[in-house]
C-alpha cells in the first residue's frame, strides 16, 4: 500500500466545514491592530505606525485596517491602547471607509447603498462561479493564501468556485498587490474583457491602500485607482478564511454582516 493511502486513511478528511460548520482555526486568527475602548490622553499615537493607520481625532482612537500591515508595534508599545482583531472574516468590507475602527459616523448609509449595488450583481452569480486573479504587484503573500484554498483543506471547488485563466469566463476579478503602474493596463483590460455582472474584490492591505507603498511613485497606492471595487478585505496577508468568506459574499453564499449558508 503506497505511503499517500496509508497517510490518507491515518489523517481522515481533512476538509473544513466552514461556512456551514464554525472551524476554530479560523476564528482563532490574528487580523489587523484596533483600538481598545479607551478614554484619556493619547500622546503622539500616530508615530507608532508606518503605513498612517492609525490617528487620533478630539481623543478617539481609530486604526484604518485597511492600511494595517500587521506589523505589531503599536500592540507591543501601547498595549492598552491597541490591541489585534480576533478571527479571520472580520476584515471584509463593502466600502473602503467600513475598514476604519471604530465606525465613522457616515458609515451605514454607504455601506447600505453599497449592499444594494452588489446584491443586484451577485442574484445573477449564484450557481458555479468563475474567479479570474491578477496580481499587481504583490510581495507574494496573498497568493500562497489563494493557493491555499485550492488544496483539501480548503477546497475552494466544494462551494462552486473555480478559478479561470480567462476573463471572458469569469465573474469575480480577485486582485493583489499595491497597484504597481505597469500592472494598471493589464489590470484594466482584464476587468473590461469580463462580461457583466462582475465583482471585483481587492485582496490584502496592499491592494486596499498600497501599504508600505502607499504614496509611492511606483504605485497607484491600491487598485481602486483602476478598477471599482466592491469587497474590500483587509489583512498583509489576509487568511484564506478571509479571501473565502469575501468570495462567498460576492457570490451571495454569504450576507456581509452575518453567516447564511445557502
Ligand atoms: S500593527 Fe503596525 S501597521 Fe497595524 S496599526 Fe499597528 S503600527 Fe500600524
Amino acid at each position: 500500500m503506497s505511503i499517500w493511502v496509508l497517510r490518507g486513511l491515518r489523517d481522515g478528511v481533512v476538509t473544513t466545514r466552514w461556512p456551514a460548520r464554525p472551524d476554530p482555526y479560523a476564528e482563532a486568527w490574528r487580523g489587523p491592530a484596533r483600538p481598545l475602548e479607551q478614554a484619556g490622553r493619547h500622546i503622539d499615537l500616530t508615530r507608532l505606525c508606518p503605513t498612517g493607520a492609525i490617528t487620533v481625532t478630539d481623543g478617539t482612537v481609530r486604526v484604518d485596517q485597511g492600511r494595517c500591515i500587521l506589523c505589531g508595534r503599536c500592540v507591543a508599545e501601547r498595549p492598552g491602547v491597541f490591541t489585534w482583531s480576533e478571527g479571520a472574516t472580520g476584515p471584509a468590507a463593502l466600502t473602503r471607509e467600513q475598514l476604519i475602527i471604530p465606525e465613522l459616523p457616515e458609515t451605514d448609509a454607504a455601506v447600505a447603498a453599497a449592499r444594494a449595488r452588489l446584491a443586484e450583481r451577485t442574484r445573477a452569480l449564484r450557481r458555479s462561479v468563475h474567479v479570474r486573479h491578477v496580481d499587481a504587484g504583490s510581495d507574494g503573500s496573498e497568493e500562497w493564501e489563494i493557493q491555499a484554498l485550492l488544496g483539501p483543506v480548503y477546497d475552494l471547488h466544494r462551494l462552486g468556485v473555480f478559478i479561470t485563466a480567462s476573463p471572458r469566463h469569469a465573474d469575480v476579478l480577485l486582485v493583489t498587490g499595491a497597484g504597481t503602474r505597469g500592472m494598471s493596463g493589464p489590470l484594466r483590460t482584464t476587468y473590461d474583457g469580463m462580461p457583466d455582472p462582475k465583482v471585483v474584490i481587492a485582496v490584502g492591505t496592499d491592494a486596499v491602500s498600497g501599504g508600505l507603498l502607499a504614496g509611492s511613485e511606483a504605485t497607484t497606492s491600491g487598485v481602486t485607482a483602476t478598477v471599482p471595487v466592491d469587497i474590500f478585505v483587509a489583512g498583509s496577508p489576509p487568511s484564506p478564511f478571509g479571501i473565502l468568506n469575501a468570495l462567498l459574499i460576492a457570490v451571495g453564499y454569504l450576507v456581509p454582516d452575518g453567516k447564511r449558508p445557502r
